[in-house]
Order: structure tokens, then C-alpha cells, then sequence
């Protein structure tokens, strides 16, 4: 066996070893919960850092909690391009074991492949965990990679937890310095890479009977609000010829947002949150709030299909009694990965299991953010029934495997090649 297929094996079972160990470090004993700044997030941070050293890597633990593991092994020295590999620690509330976590212990498995086997290597390599990327505890999107790649918004510090506290007076309280945190010098820059490990998260893979893929964009994205407004009444009391119940409206949009997305492949469109006013069982609603998210391979996609909701809305709440606002909370244009890298995790892909599939992925990622910095690209994995946010998430020990070959191909042929 030569030094890199032994180094390979010996830091997959390690990584296996890890995913494992991960998985049980939770703040609560009833599910899997590491938000932002919580004493489980911290235990995991220390644990990361641990491995990261044993690897052999110089490790910083910035103010945020991200983490970073680092191997100068490029003669031109720091300022020489930097291949970073990684992906966040964080989860949401009740979540799998795999989403973020399996694309950290697969960044450091890579660097430690790269490290023990000695093959000559020109770059600086760099494994990265993010603190936040989920946003559970201050409701911000990729707090972590943003820091890191210098995109930090000052506003976010004003953002509250859901104890009131404001991610400033969290910071301070940790006894950092909210100036040196807006002057940080960004560790992830132009001349850098980014490459990151995912779960699916969706059935894609699953259904082609593959174990890896690669993202080649991430999906536009916008959530709006519905409000219907009609009047509250007696349930016992008001005829229906007399009531304004904006209840049956709202279930009419459900449909409508259900039948938009069954009539396009790529569209995703879903009512997920729903508040009834007053929501007791003797009185006729008052008032409904919808939230709805619509996602699209491409703005341009994702722009025509709200069209189409908003028509529908107004049409069905014209032939309606109650009256509606409506309103976009948040949009995202569709962010596209480098091709060239992603061709690149391609190849590897194809190397690896004898076909590349290349698709979109419908979640929001860190290499979304920093892929406006430096070349980003992403590896997809496997999950079973392409369920994520959930415990039951699973992606099996050969797929992470595979996965991990799959990427420690794609960095030694960036290094060969750049
Ligand atoms: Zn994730």
C-alpha cells in the first residue's frame, strides 16, 4: 500500500470515528441542539480543535467561534493561495447528524490524509468549521462563513437572541472587542478556494442511485407573506352568507401554492408556516398569516412562478369576502459555483464512483457566501430518502467515504494544477 493510500484510510475511519462522536454533543439529551455560543457548540469546538492539532494543523478560534485548522505548506508563505475545505458545526433544533458536521470532519480528514502521507503539496491548505450557519439563535444567514470570508454586516449586531440578548452584548459578554470584529482581517480571500462536503438534503442522488454529486448553483430564493384580514365572528351564530372567515381563502392558496410547485419539475414552492387569528375552536377567524417560500434554479425562473402566485392570490381572494396584504420578506438571486472548480469535484466524482451528477441545490450553503469572494465549489452526498433538518437524516459510512475520496482527489488536483 503507498503513504497516501494508507494515509487515506487511516483518516476515513477516523472520520467515521468522529461523525460519531459529534453526533453526541448536544445541548439537550432529547435530541441533537449546538446552536451559536452554547456550552455544546463549545465542547464541540473544543473537540474540532483537538483533531485539527493532531493533524498536525495551527489552529485559531476566532471571535465568532469559527475554527480554523491550517497547514502552511506553500513556499510562497501565507500570502500564497489558500485551499480551504469545510463546513459548518452548528445545527437547528432537533437535527441529523450529518448536515454541516459530515463536510467538517471531512475537511479535516483530507488535510490529514495530505499531512501524514507527505506528498509534496504547493498550496496552503486550510480545514474550516463555522460557527453559525443555520442562524437558530440570531435569526442571521451564514454568520460564520460571512465573518470569515470579511462580509460581516455590523447591523448583525444588533440582532436579538430569543432571550433578548443582542449578538454585541454577547460578544462583549465573551470578552471580545466589537472593534476588532468589524476590522478583522478576512482569513478567506480572493486568491483562495473553497470546496465544500454536503449532504443532499434532498431525493436526487437517491433516486439515480448515486452516492456523490456536485452543485453546480444554489437557488434563487424568496419568502413573502399573506395576510387575509376578514372578520371574527360566533362560530355558533353567523351564517355562512354573513361571515368573512378567511380560513377557507388561505386552505384555497395552500392548494394554489401546492399546484404550482407540482407543475414544475425545478420549482419549489411550499406554505410552511400558518398562523390563525384567534385560533379557538368556537370562533370564526379573524385573521390568517401564510408564510410561503418559493425557490428556482435561476432568478428568472424563480421571478415568473411568483408572478404566477401573486396572480392566483389576488384572483382567489377577489372572489372572496376578506381583504389580503401581501409582502416579500427576504429574496436571494440564484448564486452560481465556480465552474471550472466544480468541474474539477466532477472529475473526482467520476473517478471515484463512474459518474458525475450535476444539479442544483435547493438550501442556502456557506459556499453561497464566500462563493462571491474566492472560486467555490460543492460536493454532494447521499442521504436516505432525502431527509435533513431531522433525526432520522442518514448518509451511509461508504457514501461519507466515497465522499472523502472523492474530495481528497479534487484538492490534490487543484494543488497540481493551480
Ligand atoms: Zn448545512
Amino acid at each position: 500500500m503507498d503513504t497516501l493510500e494508507k494515509a487515506t484510510a487511516a483518516a476515513g475511519a477516523r472520520m467515521i470515528e468522529r461523525l460519531g462522536i459529534l453526533r453526541g454533543i448536544s445541548q439537550t439529551e432529547d435530541w441533537l441542539e449546538r446552536t451559536l455560543f452554547s456550552p455544546a457548540a463549545e465542547e464541540a469546538a473544543f473537540q474540532l480543535k483537538t483533531w485539527m492539532e493532531a493533524a498536525g494543523m495551527t489552529v485559531g478560534y476566532d471571535e465568532l467561534t469559527n475554527i480554523y485548522g491550517y497547514l502552511p505548506l506553500a513556499e510562497a508563505g501565507p500570502d500564497a493561495p489558500r485551499i480551504h475545505i469545510g463546513s459548518h458545526y452548528d445545527t437547528v433544533v432537533n437535527a441529523g447528524a450529518f448536515d454541516g458536521a459530515l463536510g467538517v470532519v471531512l475537511a479535516i480528514a483530507v488535510a490529514e490524509a495530505v499531512a501524514e502521507s507527505g506528498i509534496p503539496f504547493r498550496h496552503n491548505l486550510s480545514a474550516l468549521a463555522f460557527c453559525d450557519e443555520e442562524g437558530v439563535r440570531f435569526n442571521t444567514t451564514f454568520l460564520g462563513s460571512a465573518y470569515l470570508s470579511g462580509q460581516f454586516e455590523k447591523a448583525w449586531l444588533d440582532k436579538k437572541d430569543p432571550y433578548g440578548k443582542s449578538l454585541g452584548e454577547w460578544l462583549v459578554d465573551r470578552a471580545e472587542s466589537i472593534d476588532a470584529i468589524l476590522h478583522a482581517q478576512p482569513y478567506i480571500r480572493a486568491q483562495d478556494y473553497f470546496l465544500e462536503a454536503h449532504i443532499e438534503q434532498g431525493p436526487v442522488l437517491e433516486g439515480a442511485a448515486a452516492a456523490l454529486g456536485v452543485f453546480t448553483r444554489i437557488a434563487a430564493q424568496l419568502r413573502s407573506e399573506v395576510v387575509l384580514v376578514g372578520c371574527a365572528g360566533h362560530a355558533g351564530t353567523t351564517p355562512a352568507r354573513l361571515r368573512k372567515d378567511p380560513l377557507p381563502v388561505a386552505a384555497e392558496i395552500i392548494l394554489a401554492v401546492d399546484a404550482l410547485c407540482q407543475s414544475d419539475e425545478s420549482l419549489r414552492a411550499t406554505v410552511g408556516h400558518i398562523e390563525v387569528s384567534p385560533n379557538a375552536s368556537n370562533v370564526i377567524p379573524g385573521q390568517v398569516k401564510l408564510a410561503i417560500d418559493l425557490r428556482y434554479p435561476n432568478a428568472e425562473g424563480l421571478n415568473a412562478a411568483h408572478l404566477r402566485l401573486i396572480a392566483e392570490i389576488e384572483a382567489i381572494v377577489a372572489r372572496s369576502r376578506v381583504g389580503h396584504h401581501y409582502r416579500v420578506v427576504h429574496g436571494a438571486d440564484d448564486t452560481p459555483l465556480d465552474p471550472d472548480l466544480t468541474e474539477l469535484l466532477a472529475a473526482s466524482c467520476q473517478q471515484v464512483q463512474g459518474s458525475a451528477i450535476r444539479m442544483f441545490s435547493g438550501a442556502g450553503h456557506d459556499s453561497m457566501k464566500i462563493a462571491s469572494v474566492c472560486p467555490a465549489a460543492m460536493l454532494a452526498v447521499r442521504c436516505r430518502d432525502g431527509l435533513s433538518h431531522h433525526p432520522d437524516e442518514f448518509s451511509s459510512e461508504a457514501d461519507c467515504l466515497l465522499a472523502f475520496r472523492a474530495m481528497l482527489t479534487a484538492v490534490i488536483k487543484i494543488d497540481q494544477t493551480r
